[in-house]
């Protein structure tokens, strides 16, 4: 795969991302894939989707899981709901992301990619010692797949982010890098964040934000706008990631699945822009 090809965030059945044919008319080579729900993740499913990227020339970089329950409706429901760190749900969706990381295989993708949570700040505490555990449990699995296994950034602060990940010791957990996430959540600017855990970015979300204003930062959400729009500074970002070597999928992500419409025109000039910025920064 060529350095940086332009990807999109797409769904098999709902969900928030895209649809394929949307990838496709777009021109779109890779794509991030949400896991479908449980009833349609079987053999067939992974087959019938599997041939259609194909036919459109479309490869899947990535599988993130999410689960029933979760609602990103506010920054406290979203602690609250979000990923492995509740613990009254904690194994059962364990159990569904090792289920996720099956059908990934049948998708021939190396990578799965989930919203882990707010991880807890007392890491002496049961909770976060358990989530410890449940993690090393999960990437082992993923391991005997042949999988790595990359975290979302947002809800946690790059310092904490890596503390976590020392602790899990484990040589498959890697990063998914979203620079808006850090604005909308307020975890840290996402530039110095990202040189600080470059090492462990292997993949990454082209997606633009606007910080909340100053008091409330870190409680309510700031703003997800189009790509270039937002405060992460989008030629910053790439000139970044150049820095840290990364030369994986520049994954555009657009989180607006209310309106279809304006999804796709938004994702079409976030190609534009990226096309652009990657010609002035690489040369191709
Ligand atoms: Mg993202």
């Amino acid at each position: 795969m060529s350095t940086w090809p332009i990807g999109v965030f797409a769904s098999i059945d709902a969900g928030l991302g895209v649809h394929l044919e949307v990838a496709q008319e777009l021109g779109v080579p890779t794509i991030q894939v949400h896991a479908p729900h449980a009833g349609t993740r079987n053999p067939k499913a992974a087959a019938d989707f599997l041939s259609r990227c194909s036919k459109a020339g479309i490869t899947i970089t990535a599988v993130f899981g999410g689960f029933e329950g979760e609602s990103y409706a506010d920054i406290a429901t979203t602690a609250k709901t979000v990923g492995l760190v509740p613990e009254e749900t904690r194994a059962a969706r364990v159990k569904e992301m090792k289920e996720i990381s099956d059908f990934t295989k049948l998708l021939n993708c190396d990578t799965v990619a989930l919203h882990i949570g707010f991880v807890p700040h007392d890491t002496n505490s049961a909770s976060y010692k358990d989530l410890i555990a449940t993690t090393r449990d999960l990437l082992d699995h993923v391991a005997a797949n042949g999988q790595k296994l990359h975290l979302e950034t947002g809800q946690e602060s790059a310092e904490h982010l890596l503390h976590f990940i020392a602790d899990v010791q484990r040589p498959n957990l890697y990063i998914n890098f979203d620079p808006a996430n850090m604005i909308l959540y307020g975890t840290g600017e996402p530039i110095d964040a990202l040189k600080k855990v470059g090492k462990y970015v292997r993949s990454i979300h082209c997606k633009d934000a606007k910080w909340a204003a100053p008091d409330v930062r870190g409680t309510a959400w700031g703003q997800e706008v189009p790509l270039g729009d937002g405060d992460v500074g989008m030629e910053t970002y790439l000139r970044t990631l150049k820095d840290i070597g990364y030369t994986g999928p520049l994954t555009i992500e657009r989180e607006i699945p209310q309106d279809r419409e304006r999804q796709k025109a938004d994702i079409g000039h976030a190609v534009n822009l990226l096309t652009t910025l990657r010609k002035r920064i690489l040369g191709t």
